[in-house]
């Protein structure tokens, strides 16, 4: 049997038994932020074990996508060495709520492994709580040897959903692959060790939901036990199909080809490197499930776990010999194995891609860096004999390479070593302190004063990066913290001042470029670049690696696709600012702007909104502008020569006398001293994505260009075909469906509230007519869940209205409480069956307080637990009501 086969096989079982199929939930709990991710089968169904959501199914069946990476289970650590465990697995479930009960539950699991997926019975051992006798008897009843069953402690045996709530005894089945599968060695090796021992696998498990626990500890029965049950898809495959791990069933192996496609490797590399194939498949389906179900990549929460796991899979990938990234191939992989059960992933697949590509490119850079002088930290560490790494070395690692302590833990981990996470936190902290020091001290005056030192000792920095994204120079200055320093060491924070620059410093709006620059045996990474004084462009950066000192020659690289990104946003902004002027009027000119790799950022002067005519109208003239390919041209020239050719100034900005003018052909023309692209087609395509206020007269447009918006119209498209698929229609008929749907939500609405109060009323008459009675007096019991005590007189007046004599309970639990109304007629009352008499019996079956008149009581509060117990036994109520007037007569 294939897998799809087998989740077939065992929907279809229970459905056979009258479990209705229910579709795997999300991997993030609905409405339930106390859980990171579904972690069994259960969980979507918690409510309905807990009484406070009503299914219109008594018995359900599932396929559940699970994960287990945080909390209680936690099993991100055993993927890899483990043969059985994964971070995401499939949980094959069926589910009882206060229907049948552990007889039908063993029978049903009993029928399905050794009937439907034809496991020899001999093979299959079965365990008990001990002391649940009605589960031994049930196994017993199937012909199982009571001496065969095994019976556990509530360590194993005993599930509960946290401290309190439902909970229960469990009984497991498990897979015995024979001696020679034995790792434990023992003489007496069996399931009862619980050892972990290669021969003995857990397939199932079914839980029998039997107490409520109260806080405290004390066990009260639920009044209607449950069944949950549980069994891993890939564990059952690997039974099944007869293979040794998981890994080895149709789940894995079409990935496992894939992955080895994706490194390249021959059959015997591959061999080699089962670990790392491992958890790039497991990681590989997590980090798929996840995207598709929403998650991305994030510092903390559902996210943080994502870019672990991500992390992870790339790690091992690198150390399986990959150079280039894998995740996109590897997600795409998943993708095609899995679409035919979740046709999800097929529709969000593009959206997966690039979510794990951005993070893999992220991740690269940090790695490549870190993953060295982790090694040596780890090799010194071993020199010398010490098995923690110290927590400083674990921040530098951190802060200087933005290598991630869970990481370093995790390699560590493999080496045998731990790391020093107190030591790690006091740093940190250390080192907050320092930043904020430093960050205060930055525009400090000792700072300029440093840099104009250097200015008149006839230090500048000539820059040449216009055309160049590279060029040689040599370091003039090395500056920390405000001192000239000689030499820069690895992990040291440091200015760097060369004599040449292709280094744009922040500008007219342009942020200050970000890159590397490398002398003979020294790396500095560049993370911004500023000019503090005229002639003086400073690079900020750390020592990433060897030392640099003053006088070296370097080799100065500007990270060069940011760039082209910042010089694409950059000539769209005076494309923008020359068409708002065409659209608006000679008004609307530039009041600051931001233009950024990512993003730009218009300010301009303007009283009243852009209307959303206009807007378009602004967009498809910028875009004209960009299809026509105009040249952009620059040119060095007098300030009043410019001005006299109509070159727009800044009002704001100060101008020397000889000026740069950059022009788009006949279109615009502008003083500025910014990077741009040789001809407006490079943009693209410009797309603006908002409008809005910045203070009075001012209007703020944001805006995309280049692959910014590229990227934010294809996920529009994918947003827009996702939202088809989800209606059914073509992409066109998407806004006409979206009206007909809101007015038949709107119509089913009404027609829902009309139906609510019809049906708040339950079938009356029927109820009468099976009503017991007691001593000639009519009986009537009705449960209303939710309603309050108003609904409930309702109702019982509307029973009176047809009954000639009788008493009528009508009552309601929610919120942790009852409402009842006692109601009894004339002719009930004149018998004995006064309510306020039913109502004190009542106060003391439910333990609530009430009571009233003999034709009407009332009261609340008490266990909702017992209600629908005494709801059932109403005859008893009134008989013991009678009994206690008859007492009083005699
Ligand atoms: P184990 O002791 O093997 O970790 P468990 O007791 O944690 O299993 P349950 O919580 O009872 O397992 O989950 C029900 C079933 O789900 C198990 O019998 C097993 O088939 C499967 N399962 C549990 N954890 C994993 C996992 N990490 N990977 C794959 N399947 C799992
Ligand atoms: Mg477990």
């Amino acid at each position: 049997m294939r897998a799809d086969e087998i989740r077939e096989a065992f929907l279809a079982y229970f459905e056979r038994h009258g479990h209705t199929r229910v579709p795997s939930a999300s991997l993030v709990p609905a409405g339930d932020p106390t859980l990171l991710f579904t972690n069994a089968g259960m969980v979507p169904f918690k409510d309905v074990f807990l009484g406070l959501e009503r299914r219109p199914y008594r018995r359900a069946t599932t396929v559940q996508k699970c994960m287990r990476v945080s909390g209680k289970h936690n099993d991100l650590e055993n993927v890899g060495p483990s043969p059985r465990h994964h971070t995401f697995f499939e949980m094959l479930g069926n589910f009882s709520f206060g229907d049948y009960f552990k007889r039908d539950a063993i029978r049903f699991a009993w029928e399905l492994t050794t009937g439907v997926f034809g496991i020899p019975p001999d093979r299959l051992t079965q365990t008990v709580l001990d002391g649940d006798d009605e589960a031994l008897s049930a196994w017993a009843a199937l012909g199982i040897q009571q001496d065969r069953i095994v019976r556990m402690g509530e360590a194993t045996n005993f599930w509960m959903m946290g401290d309190v709530g439902p909970c229960g005894p469990t009984s497991e089945l498990h897979y015995d692959s024979g001696p020679a599968a034995c790792t434990c060695g023992r003489p007496d090796c069996g399931v009862a060790l619980d050892n972990g021992c290669g021969r003995w696998l857990e397939i199932w498990n079914l839980v029998f939901m039997q107490f409520d626990q109260a806080p405290g500890g004390t066990r009260i029965p639920l009044p209607q036990p449950g069944v949950d049950t549980g069994m891993g898809l890939e564990r059952i495959a690997s039974v099944i199909q007869g293979v040794p791990s998981n890994y080895d069933t149709d789940l894995f192996l079409p990935l496992f080809l894939h992955i080895q496609r994706l490194l390249g490797h021959s059959d015997a590399e591959r061999a080699e490197q089962t670990v790392a194939y491992r958890v790039l498949a497991d990681h590989g389906r997590a980090m798929t499930f996840l995207t598709s179900d929403g998650v991305v990549p994030d510092n903390e929460g559902r996210g943080y776990v994502l870019r672990m796991i991500i992390r992870r899979a790339i790690r091992f990938a690198r150390r399986a010999g990959a150079r280039d990234p894998v995740l996109p191939g590897l997600t795409d992989a998943v993708v095609s194995t899995m679409r035919g059960a979740y046709p999800d992933l097929a529709t969000h697949a593009p959206f997966i891609r690039e979510v794990v590509g951005a993070e893999e490119e992220r991740f690269q850079q940090t790695l490549d860096a870190g993953l060295g002088r982790l090694d040596d930290l780890i090799a010194d560490a071993r020199r010398r004999g010490v098995t923690v790494l110290s927590g400083v070395d674990v921040f530098r690692l951190y802060d200087t390479y933005g290598f991630p302590p869970d990481l370093t833990r995790d390699v560590a981990r493999e080496h045998g070593l731990e790391i020093d996470e107190a030591g790690f936190t006091a740093e940190r902290a250390r080192a907050q302190e320092r930043s904020r020091a430093a960050e205060t001290f930055q525009s400090d005056a000792k700072e300029r004063a440093a840099y104009a030192a250097l200015r008149e000792t006839g230090t500048s920095s000539e820059f040449v990066g216009y055309d160049a994204f590279e060029a040689q120079g040599r370091v003039l200055a090395l500056l920390r913290a405000g001192n000239q320093v000689a030499s820069a060491a690895a992990g040291d924070e440091v200015e760097v001042v060369c004599d040449r620059t292709p280094f744009y410093a922040e500008a007219g709006g342009q942020v200050g470029d970000t890159g590397e620059i490398r002398t003979r045996d020294g790396v500095v990474a560049i993370a911004d670049t500023q000019r503090p004084v005229p002639g003086l462009v400073v690079h900020r950066g750390r020592v990433a690696a060897g030392m640099v000192r003053v006088g070296e020659t370097a080799s100065l690289r500007v990270d060069a696709p940011r760039r082209r990104d910042i010089m694409r946003n950059h000539t769209a902004t005076h494309l923008l600012h020359r068409a708002l002027r065409e659209i608006l009027g000679d008004h609307a000119r530039q009041a600051g702007s931001l233009v950024a790799p990512d993003r730009l950022r218009f300010d301009f002067f303007h009283l009243k909104p852009v209307s959303p005519e206009e807007r378009a109208r602004l967009e498809a003239r910028v875009n004209e502008q960009v299809l026509a390919a105009l040249p952009v041209r620059t040119e060095i020239m007098a300030y009043r020569d410019a001005v006299a050719t109509g070159a727009m100034a800044l009002f704001d900005e100060k101008y020397g006398d000889t000026v740069r003018v950059v022009t788009i052909d006949e279109y615009s023309r502008e003083l500025c001293g910014g990077t741009h692209v040789g001809t407006t087609a490079e943009i693209g395509l410009f797309l603006i994505t908002s409008e809005s206020s910045v203070g009075s007269g001012i209007r703020r447009i944001e805006a995309l260009s280049g692959r910014g918006a590229v990227a934010h119209a294809r996920g529009r498209e994918e947003l827009l075909r996702e939202t088809a698929g989800v209606l059914r229609v073509p992409v066109s008929e998407v806004p006409e469906r979206v009206r007909q749907l809101v007015q038949r939500a709107r119509a089913l609405e009404a027609e829902v509230e009309a139906a609510r109060t019809r049906a708040a009323a339950p079938d009356l008459d029927a109820i009468i007519q099976q009503a017991p009675e007691v001593d000639g007096i009519t009986v009537v019991g009705i449960n209303s869940p939710g309603a309050d005590q108003a609904a409930l007189r309702a109702l019982g007046d509307r029973v009176k209205s047809k009954l000639p004599s009788g008493v009528i309970v009508a009552a309601s639990a929610s919120n942790g409480r009852i409402e009842v109304v006692v109601m009894a007629t004339a002719g009930a009352v004149a018998r004995g069956a006064a309510a306020r008499k039913i109502m004190a019996v009542l106060n003391r079956r439910l333990g609530t307080r009430g009571g009233g008149r003999p034709e009407l009581a009332q009261g609340g509060g008490g266990d909702p637990a017992l209600l629908e117990p005494v709801l059932n036994d109403l005859p008893a109520v009134v008989r013991e009501a009678l009994a206690a007037v008859a007492d009083g007569r005699r």
